[in-house]
């Protein structure tokens, strides 16, 4: 191909190396052939000897045929048309040969056998060497001639166009990576020679870089000294007349690579550079294009332009480009419709190679370019793979699991919120509901605690009556008289402290307070309950008995929850000896203290509980009562259960029902449950 096209591997050492390598395995390959040959020979005039020298005989007359079915399967290939010759300008090794060429073997059908030729140019050139060039190829392709040319590159195509009557008439020729600005110069095609030219544009890359840095005010283009290298300049002077209005320009042509890397490293950050590289610098030095930009690249201190792809990796950031893989893609497909048939001039082809963008990905990020700005067509060099990219589908599991972990971890907060607002809910009624039972209490209660209060409030008022009278009859009051006075008002005194503890007591048992959490003395709670209902035993014509223990049964809890459980089931023994004969109308209440376990007992002279009974007793709303409301017992279980006791129901041998509950003694001193 055309020489102008960066280079980055021009190596002509390692090409002659490679040259005689190739030979020297040809060469090497033809000597193991006619070595077996010879073998095969000998073997075979041995071969009625031995049965062993048989076989190996027919083995080499079969090797023999298939090779020669072989070359004649070659020759019915070339001869079937499928056979292309593709004659490239430069040598072999030119990135841009090796690029068109990989794209040219993947397009083209399988079937279909490619032959190279490279014209070396431009380091052999001249009439006489094309002259014998010529002469070469028409002896060489005169056995084996192609059904189509491919010619990569300008100097491949003038050869063509100038030799083909006598090289191959009439064979339909494919063009690749030939300048569009070389056609038209050169007369227009014969109609049997096509293909897709290829044009430079500058612009396109210099457009889309200024919108990517809308900041830039400044554009430096960098071109070199050799003659190549003024072709780009005066295509590139002639390419930012446009953007004159928009941003300041400043060429650095031809400058000793030196003094240019300097001027690089000055640039202000308003600046972009824009580079086709350069062959020669201002010193008189030789470069390929792609070192070049490498050391444009680095010493840059802002973003770089190109318009070539094997500049990608150096540190330039990209450009819109015209690989050359794909000019070979574009060939080939031509060709393939050639071979397929179809006539040259029926073949439409696109007036120009589209320009691609090509970024590195590295510069992208670097220079902060949005992402979202990029064409989608882009193609992206040197992009590795996030981690999520990468392990994309192991990534959305563990998120989805993820997810789901975290949707389920609410899902029981949510849960847990609403068993806690429902366990606070159904504590409140509890609570409501034992408060309005101890009210009920209260009703059952109303004669005794009326009589409970008359009692001291009739006492002061005969009191006051007697001193009103002592008053009224001796107005002198004498020493005597006045001691009589005291002793009356110290007896009012005292009833009314009797009246007031009792109304003290009630509105202990049934104001509306929190649960509490302090230790109390279950003896305590027997008297107390006794001092209440003992107007109402006497009412009840009951005899109420109460034996508290001998020691402290210290309890941790509400003292007024057990109150309420012991009056319960005093209320409830007082119930069951309504219709029972006066000797066996008697309530025990007994409380018991051993090392594991603090009882208390209340054990009545009824006739006991039904045995089918006995399993329904404490449900809520159970009663054989007229009038029970049931919930007594299921209440008193309940707040039993709420100090870690239980309770127990029985029928005592010759008495009545034995109600015990028990509350567990648990480590000592120190425990919810103590005993001292
Ligand atoms: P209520 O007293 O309103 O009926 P309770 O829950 O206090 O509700 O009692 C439920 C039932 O248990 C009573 O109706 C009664 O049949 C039975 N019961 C309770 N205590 C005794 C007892 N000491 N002797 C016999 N039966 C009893």
């Amino acid at each position: 191909m055309n020489h102008h096209y960066p280079n980055e591997r021009i190596d002509h050492s390692s090409r002659l190396h490679w040259t005689g390598r190739d030979q020297n395995w040809n060469y090497q390959c033809a000597e193991y052939h006619s070595t077996n040959l010879e073998k095969h020979y000998d073997l075979a005039k041995d071969s009625f000897h031995t049965m062993k020298d048989r076989l190996t005989t027919i083995t080499g007359l079969v090797l023999l045929l298939a090779a020669s079915w072989l070359m004649l399967a070659s020759v019915a290939a070339a001869e079937d048309g499928r056979h292309v010759l593709v004659l490239y300008s430069n040598h072999r090794l030119l990135p841009a040969n090796v690029e068109a060429d990989a794209g040219l073997r993947e397009t083209i059908s399988p079937d279909t056998e490619l032959s190279a030729e490279f014209l070396d140019y431009p380091r052999f050139s001249g009439e006489s060497y094309l002259r014998t060039l010529t002469a070469f190829l028409r002896t060489k392709y005169a056995l084996r001639p192609p059904a189509a040319i491919i010619v990569g590159g300008e100097e491949a195509l003038a050869l063509l166009l100038q030799y083909r009557a006598q090289l191959f008439p009439e064979i339909p020729v494919v063009h690749m990576g030939v300048m569009r600005a070389f056609l038209r110069d050169h007369p227009p095609l014969p109609a049997d020679v096509i293909g897709v030219p290829i044009e430079l544009d500058f612009s396109a890359t210099i457009e889309q870089a200024l919108r990517w840095h809308p900041r830039a005010s400044h554009l430096v283009l960098i071109t070199g000294a050799a003659v190549p290298d003024h072709a780009f300049e005066a295509q590139l002077r002639r390419d930012v007349g446009r953007f004159s209005g928009r941003v300041t320009t400043e060429f650095l042509a031809g400058l000793p690579t030196a003094t240019l890397q300097q001027r690089l490293g000055e640039l202000g950050d308003d600046a972009i550079v824009f580079t086709p590289g350069y062959f020669e610098d201002g010193a008189g030095d030789h470069f390929i294009p792609r070192a070049a930009a490498k050391l444009i690249a680095t010493a840059a201190t802002v973003p770089v332009y190109a318009p070539f792809d094997p500049f990608l990796g150096t540190g330039i950031v990209g450009g819109a480009m015209t690989p050359f893989l794909d000019m070979g893609r574009q060939a080939g497909q031509l060709v393939n419709a050639l071979l397929d048939g179809a006539a040259p001039a029926s073949l439409t082809v696109p007036t120009v190679m589209p320009l691609r963008w090509h970024l590195d990905w590295r510069q992208v990020r670097r220079w902060g370019i949005d992402a979202r700005a990029i064409p989608e067509d882009a193609v992206i060099h040197f992009r590795t793979p996030t981690f999520f990219e990468q392990y994309r589908r192991e990534s959305l599991l563990v998120l989805s699991m993820f997810v789901l972990q975290s949707g389920m971890i609410l899902w029981f907060l949510a849960e847990r919120r609403r068993r806690r607002r429902a366990e606070l809910t159904l504590q409140k009624q509890r609570f409501e509901l034992v408060h309005a039972s101890r009210l009920a209490v209260a009703g059952e209660l109303t004669a005794s605690i009326a009589h409970e209060i008359n009692q001291p409030l009739g006492a002061i008022l005969s009191n006051a009556d007697a001193a009103d009278l002592m008053l009224e009859s001796s107005p002198a009051s004498s020493q005597a008289q006045r001691e009589e006075l005291r002793a009356i008002l110290a007896d009012i005194r005292r009833d009314d402290l009797r009246a007031s503890a009792v109304i003290q007591r009630l509105r202990g048992l049934f104001a509306k307070q929190a649960v509490e959490h302090q230790p109390f003395d279950l003896n305590d709670v027997v008297r107390d309950t006794e001092s209440l209902l003992r107007i109402e035993a006497r009412r009840r014509r009951v005899s109420l008995d109460t034996q508290p223990a001998a020691r402290t049964a210290r309890l941790l809890g509400d003292r007024i929850q057990i109150q309420q459980v012991l009056i319960n089931l005093v209320l409830n023994a007082m119930d069951a000896l309504a219709q029972q004969p006066e000797e066996r109308r008697t309530v025990v209440v007994s409380v018991a203290v051993t090392a594991d376990v603090m009882t208390l007992r209340v054990v009545d002279g009824g006739l006991g509980i039904a045995f089918e009974h006995l399993p329904q007793l404490s449900d809520s709303f159970f009663s054989t009562k007229r009038q029970g409301m049931g919930l007594g017992l299921s209440i008193a279980r309940t707040l039993v259960e709420a100090h870690g006791g239980r309770i127990r129901a029985e029928n005592a041998p010759g008495l009545g029902a034995v109600f015990q509950v028990e509350f567990p003694v648990v480590g000592g001193s120190q425990s919810t449950w103590e005993t001292v």
